[in-house]
């Protein structure tokens, strides 16, 4: 019935209530698309017959109401356009983040660049399960990355250099988490409230507050749905590369380990979360790897 089976088949073909319509869903890693190529889908539309485009939870653009029998002529086009025929089954679907260092002061790491590197590597995978993956730039989530199967935060620990507190309490007044107070007129850090966000690095008129690094905190087992469920913390660690190399592990581990028909966060146990983390953690340089501790408490004017 439909000559273009093989496309058919796609993830981002999906059939509308009305089964003589397909919306197509197309692969937007990180929700960047440029002029041109928003011009482009505003043209495969309206060749199409069809002049409103849905813009999706997960960053990428819906074509409503195609006709199936000319999946292939759209796919072409779509894929000449640098936007193809995305993903939505069991496989590794659209990669989504927030602005990040490109746009938002309180990014700590580039959210946007981790999204397209893992999105080249990664999406499309057939999985035993849906694999969402969601990156924010720091601990504010404003992409929900513990709701999804994969998600990544960027954090920053703050580190007092020496220098001498004036105790103007700029830091304190950044900190949402009052995790700094001003002691005997100098700046103390209470580690346990920290959720190391970084305002506070970027607040300090006298540069007193630098940071130890860029942290990519990696969350797995998250869902958003009927039954939301938070990710576990998996690991942190010091750089995108090893991020990647951690979450290609977590997709083996999925792959090999998860059973179809539920969804992961159901299945953490049974699939050996711990032994899976303590796996992972061995194989990570020291170097790489963030502990669990908070950051270390500062206090004092920094020169001790
Ligand atoms: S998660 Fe943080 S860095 Fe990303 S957009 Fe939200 S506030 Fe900005
Ligand atoms: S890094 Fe910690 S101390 Fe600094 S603003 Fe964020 S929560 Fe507060
Ligand atoms: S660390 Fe900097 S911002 Fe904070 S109280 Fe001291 S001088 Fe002010």
């Amino acid at each position: 019935m439909f000559p273009n089976q093989g496309v058919h088949m796609k993830g981002g073909v999906i059939t509308e209530r009305n089964p003589e319509f397909c919306t197509i869903r197309t692969r937007i890693p990180a929700g960047v698309v440029t002029t041109d190529q928003l011009r482009g889908l505003a043209d495969i539309a309206e060749k199409n017959g069809v002049t409103d485009l849905h813009l999706t939870t997960r960053q990428t653009v819906e074509i409503p109401h195609m006709d199936p029998s000319v999946l292939k002529e759209i796919a072409a086009d779509l894929a000449a356009n640098g936007t193809p025929v995305g993903s939505e089954r069991d496989e590794v679907v659209n990669i989504i983040s927030c602005p990040g260092l490109e746009r938002c002061v309180f990014a700590n790491i580039d959210s946007i660049h981790l999204a397209q590197e893992l999105d080249r590597r990664l999406f499309g995978k057939e999985m035993p399960v849906k694999v969402r993956i969601a990156i924010s730039s720091c601990p504010n989530a404003c992409t929900s990355p513990m709701l999804n199967e994969i998600g990544i935060v960027g954090r920053m620990a703050p580190v007092r250099v020496p220098g001498m507190c004036t105790g103007c309490g700029t830091c304190a007044q950044y900190c949402k988490e009052s995790a700094i107070i001003i002691k005997r007129g100098i700046s103390t850090l209470e580690p346990d409230r920290c959720v190391q966000c970084g305002t506070c690095v970027r607040s300090c008129p006298f540069d007193l507050l630098k940071t130890s690094g860029q942290q990519y905190l990696i969350m797995i087992g998250g869902r958003r749905g009927r039954h939301p469920h938070i990710g576990r913390e998996l690991v942190a660690v010091n750089s995108e590369e090893t991020a990647i190399g951690v979450v290609e592990k977590v997709i083996n581990w999925v792959y090999r380990r998860a059973w179809s028909g539920r969804l992961l966060s159901d299945q953490m146990d049974e699939i050996q979360f711990e032994t899976f983390q303590k796996e992972i953690r061995d194989q990570i340089p020291e170097s790489a790897l963030i502990g669990d501790a908070p950051p270390e408490k500062f206090s004092g004017n920094g020169t001790e």
